[in-house]
C-alpha cells in the first residue's frame, strides 16, 4: 500500500515541509528550500502549497516507459546485461544549462492526460517485461520521492531491484528514506567547483557531495558517479584529478566513476562536444589517482567503456557501448586472477538485452 495520502488522482501529501513564523511554508526536500505561500509553487515546479502543506502534483503521472539496457544509466556493476523498465515524471530541483533531457525536466506540468500509474502496476509492468530492476530517471526522482519511495516498496515486495539515477542534490531526512529503498544509485558530480554548480545548475556543490558519501558509506545502495564533461569549464586535468581524488578517498576506490562527453543541448549549444581525447586523458587521470573502475561514455572507445580487474589488468566485461562481449567473471572474480570485483555482479542477475531501448506502453 502506498505511505501517501492521496488528495486526488496524481496529487498526494507531501512528507517534507514545515510551517514558519511568516507564514510561508518552507519544503525541506532539497537545499533549495523553496518558501511557499498559498498556490506558489517550487522551483522544481511540481510541488505546490496547499493550506499548511506542500503537495506533489505529479505522483504516478510516469511520462512514458521504456525497456533499456541497465548499462545506459550508466551501471557498469549492477547486473551487467540485465533489462530495466525506466520511467520519469516531470520537473527537475536543478536549473543545469547543458541538461540533455531538458524536454521532460523543464516541463511545466505532466500531461494532463497521462493516467496515473500506482505502485504496483509499476512493479508488475518490470516483470511483466522482463526487467530485472526498475530505474527512476529522464527528470530526477528527488522532485518526485514520495511516489519513487512507494514504487521502489512495491518492488521490493516482488522482487525487482530499484535504481536512482539523480543529482543527489536532498536534504538528509529526505535522502534518508529515499535510499533506504533504493539497490543502486548512479549520481552525477556535475564538476568540482562551487562556481559551475552555482553558474551551470544553480545549485551548490556540498550537498551533492554529503549525499555522496552518505549514500557510498552508511548505504547498502551500489552507488556509481557520473561526470559529463563540459568543454573548457569542468574538464581541465586539474579540476578531473582533484575530483577523482576526493572519490577514492571519501567514497572508496571501488565506486565506479564514468566520465561522459557532452553533446550541444538547451542553453549551452554553442560549445563543441566532448572530445573522445579529452574523456580518455580524464580516465587515465583518474585511474592515476586511484579509483579503480573508471569510464568513458558517449564516445567511442571499447577499452574505456570495458571492465578491467584491477588486479591482473584483464578485460572482465568487455562492451561495446551498451553491448556486452565476453564476460570473464565467476561469483564476481576475475576468471583470470580471481580477484574480486565490486558490483552485483551474480551470475543469476546477468543477461544479454543489447543496446537497445524499447519504449514500452503500461495500461494503468
Ligand atoms: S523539491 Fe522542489 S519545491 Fe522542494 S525545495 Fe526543492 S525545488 Fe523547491
Amino acid at each position: 500500500m502506498p505511505s501517501t495520502d492521496l488528495l486526488e488522482p496524481g496529487v498526494v501529501r507531501g512528507r517534507w515541509h514545515r510551517l514558519l513564523a511568516d507564514g510561508r511554508v518552507e519544503c525541506e526536500l532539497c537545499p533549495r528550500a523553496c518558501r511557499l505561500r498559498e498556490g506558489q509553487r517550487g522551483f522544481c515546479f511540481v510541488r505546490e502549497r496547499r493550506g499548511n502543506d506542500i503537495v506533489l502534483t505529479s505522483y504516478g503521472r510516469a511520462t512514458g516507459f521504456c525497456v533499456d539496457p541497465i548499462e545506459k544509466k550508466p551501471l557498469y556493476h549492477f547486473y551487467p546485461g540485465s533489462a530495466v523498465l525506466s520511467f520519469g515524471t516531470a520537473g527537475c530541483n536543478l536549473g543545469c544549462k547543458f541538461c540533455q533531457n531538458w524536454a521532460s525536466s523543464r516541463a511545466r506540468a505532466v500531461d494532463a492526460r497521462t493516467e496515473p500509474v500506482s505502485p504496483e502496476r509499476v512493479a508488475q509492468a518490470a516483470l511483466d517485461t522482463h526487467c530485472r530492476s526498475v530505474a527512476f530517471t529522464y527528470n530526477d526522482p528527488v522532485v518526485f520521492a514520495e511516489f519513487a519511495i512507494d514504487a521502489a516498496r512495491a518492488c521490493r515486495d516482488r522482487g525487482v531491484a530499484t535504481v536512482a539515477v539523480s543529482a543527489g542534490y536532498m536534504n538528509p531526512p529526505a535522502r534518508e528514506e529515499f535510499y533506504a529503498v533504493m539497490d543502486a544509485a548512479n549520481i552525477d558530480l556535475k564538476a568540482f567547483t562551487p562556481e559551475f554548480y552555482q553558474r551551470f545548475c544553480a545549485a551548490r556543490l556540498e550537498p551533492v557531495l554529503e549525499t555522496l558519501r552518505y549514500v557510498a558509506r552508511e548505504t547498502d545502495c551500489w552507488l556509481e558517479v557520473t561526470t559529463l564533461l563540459v568543454p573548457g569549464h569542468n574538464d581541465g586535468p586539474d579540476e578531473v584529478a582533484r575530483l577523482a581524488a576526493w572519490c577514492a578517498r571519501e567514497l572508496g576506490p571501488t565506486v565506479p566513476l564514468h566520465f561522459s562527453a557532452f553533446h550541444p543541448d538547451y542553453r549551452l549549444r554553442d560549445l563543441p562536444r566532448t572530445p573522445a581525447a579529452t574523456c580518455a586523458r580524464a580516465r587515465a587521470i583518474a585511474i592515476r589517482e586511484g579509483l579503480d573502475f573508471v569510464y568513458t561514455g558517449n564516445v567511442y572507445d571499447p577499452s574505456g567503456q570495458s571492465t578491467h580487474c584491477p588486479a591482473c589488468g584483464a578485460i572482465v566485461i568487455e562492451r561495446d557501448a551498451f553491448v556486452l562481449g565476453r564476460f570473464r567473471l565467476q561469483e564476481g572474480r576475475c576468471l583470470g586472477c580471481g580477484a574480486p570485483i565490486a558490483g552485483r555482479l551474480s551470475a543469476a542477475g546477468n543477461g544479454c538485452w543489447g543496446g537497445r531501448r524499447r519504449p514500452v506502453e503500461i495500461p494503468p
